[in-house]
């Protein structure tokens, strides 16, 4: 800490580095990523983008990106805004689009970034504790502080819950808050749920957020975009613009747009992460674990016998590597993202000697 640091910054918390260890051969099922590689189309494109060219500053608006996502979802580029990953992106959201002056609000349990943000930014907000079953409850997002709030954001998918809630119910929301901001983190929306982007043809208050990381395989290119109406988006661009011109490199977005081309590749590492999804949640159902219904590429336990942290700590001693919170109601539950079937039959092995 020094004299020279803003109020803001003695505040902020870094991120645990320990959640990228270094060590090879690990089990790594603690981020959400994808086990299985990038499309070889993505990765033909980014090798055919590495040429002289790379001197060149990249196109200021990504358009060929904007133009292969809108093409995609069904809108125009104007509804489309392009990003250095989602996290990037919601940051822009916080800082452009969600009011400071009244609360925001976001769930207890939830994406652990939006608080942070919020710290940055100064931006105050209120939590919506989640439902005794984990779920969202949309009728207690009806008036909350009289009605006076600045945004409402969540991931749907929830994150690190795995539970969604319907279209209808996000219809509702958007209805009961006409004037409100409403974002919806769609980061994990491809393993089950229901993508709102449809909506925001009829709600101009509506920004749905997606990712590359997750079910597009490319954590590492950091490629994120957000999808509505197109005052929402300009108010990103002058975010964006105030103090960086260029969202993406050329590399990622010659990346992204080839990712976008294969959709066989999408839908078959899609969906094998949903079937063995599926049978993760039976193996960890039959060692007498508690598990959240999820339609993302992780899964939230707890087992009532045996303590998380102590399951975490033993799990990591044989390379197996999950997520656990030391946050209040969530403290005795594991986030584990799907491995392919071998990474999930490892951990299952190594969960049955722990628990024996
Ligand atoms: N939203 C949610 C709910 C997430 O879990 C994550 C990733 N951990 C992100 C956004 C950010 O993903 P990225 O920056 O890789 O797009």
């Amino acid at each position: 800490m020094s004299e020279f640091w803003s109020d803001v910054v003695k505040g902020l918390t870094p991120y645990v580095p320990g959640e990228q260890p270094r060590l090879a051969n690990l089990v790594k099922l603690n981020t959400n990523e994808n086990p299985y590689g990038p499309s070889p189309r993505v990765l033909k494109a980014i090798r055919g983008a590495v040429d002289e060219d790379l001197r060149l500053y990249p196109d200021p608006n990504a358009e060929a990106l904007k133009e292969a996502i809108a093409d995609h979802h069904d809108v125009t580029t104007i509804n489309v805004f392009v990003g250095n990953g989602s996290d990037e992106i919601l940051a822009h959201v916080f800082l452009g689009l969600l009011k400071h002056s009244q609360p925001v609000l976001f769930p207890d349990i939830t994406y652990s970034f939006y608080p942070v943000y919020c710290g940055l930014y100064e931006i105050a907000f209120n939590t919506v504790p989640l439902a005794d079953d984990f779920s969202i409850r949309i009728a207690d997002y009806a008036r909350p502080n009289g009605g006076n709030i600045g945004g409402i954001i969540f991931p749907n998918p929830n994150a690190p819950t795995g539970r969604a809630i319907s279209l209808a119910e996000i219809e509702q929301l958007l209805q009961m808050h006409p004037h409100t901001v409403i974002v919806i983190d769609e980061a994990y929306v491809d393993f089950g749920g229901e993508s709102a982007i449809p909506l925001t043809h009829r709600y101009p208050n509506l920004l749905v957020v997606h990712t590359f990381s997750k079910s597009r395989s490319l954590a590492g290119l950091r490629v994120g975009f957000a999808i509505g109406h197109a005052d929402l988006i300009e108010a990103l661009e002058r975010v964006k613009n105030s103090f960086n011109s260029y969202p993406l490199d050329r590399l990622a977005i010659a990346g992204a747009i080839a990712a976008l081309e294969d959709k066989a590749h999408f839908e078959r590492t899609r969906k094998a992460v949903i079937h063995s999804r599926e049978g993760l949640v039976s193996a960890l159902d039959a060692l007498g674990f508690e598990v959240l219904p999820s339609v993302a590429n992780f899964v939230f336990v707890r087992h009532p016998q045996h303590d998380a942290e102590k399951s975490a700590l033993a799990l990591r001693q044989r390379g197996i590597v999950v997520r656990h919170f030391k946050l209040p109601r969530i403290e005795q539950f594991l986030r584990i993202t799907i491995g392919t079937d071998d990474q999930c039959a490892t951990l299952i092995n190594a969960l049955r000697e722990i628990l024996a």
